[in-house]
């Protein structure tokens, strides 16, 4: 296992639309390979989600993985680790809601984006079983944040405004609950 390199804002690859994996690629020892190499990567940065694409493999597969109880964003429910190969998105009606959100590629900011809150995931498992999963709240945020990875979008392209991007140290001075 290795910790990989998550490449940041402004390399070509975060903006590519990334490709679908084969059958035999979700099988294969480099697929397999890659998401200890992911997920080893996300423990050492401290993220709850990352997608290929971040460690410059432009691929649809994200793996997200986060512990319950109050986190720096919200009080969220925790989410087992998950891969998700070849996800297909769909909101589902309902209101939306925002978060400040940060993302490893773009270090050091964090960003208001509101998105919808409910959703039905398809997807591919590791074992290449097509499964389906509802995710709301700041869960659903999550998956489309990093979703969003795979079709090149970051969440500054989400922002209503610029004035709702800030510097973490700016963020946690004047805008975090004291
Ligand atoms: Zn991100």
């Amino acid at each position: 296992m290795a910790v990989l390199e998550v490449i940041r804002m402004g390399h070509p690859t975060l903006r590519e639309i990334a490709r679908e994996l084969t059958p035999e690629e979700i099988a294969s020892e480099s697929t397999a390979r890659l998401i200890e190499d992911m997920r080893e990567t996300l423990h050492a940065y401290g993220g709850i989600g990352l997608a290929a694409p971040q460690v410059n493999v432009p691929v649809r597969l994200a793996i997200i993985e986060m512990e319950g109880g109050t986190n720096r964003y919200v009080d969220v429910e925790g989410h087992d680790f998950g891969v998700y190969i070849n996800p297909v998105l769909k909101p589902q009606a309902g209101p939306g809601a925002g978060y400040w959100e940060g993302c490893l590629s773009i270090p050091g900011m964090r960003g208001y984006v509101e998105r919808p809150q409910h959703l039905i995931v398809d997807y591919v498992d590791v074992a290449g079983v097509p499964q389906t999963l509802e995710a709301r709240g700041f869960l659903a945020t999550v998956f489309q944040h990093e979703f969003d990875h795979l079709d090149g979008t970051l969440y500054i392209d989400r922002l209503a405004s610029t004035e709702l991007l800030a510097f973490d140290e700016e963020y946690n001075q004047f805008i975090a609950e004291p």
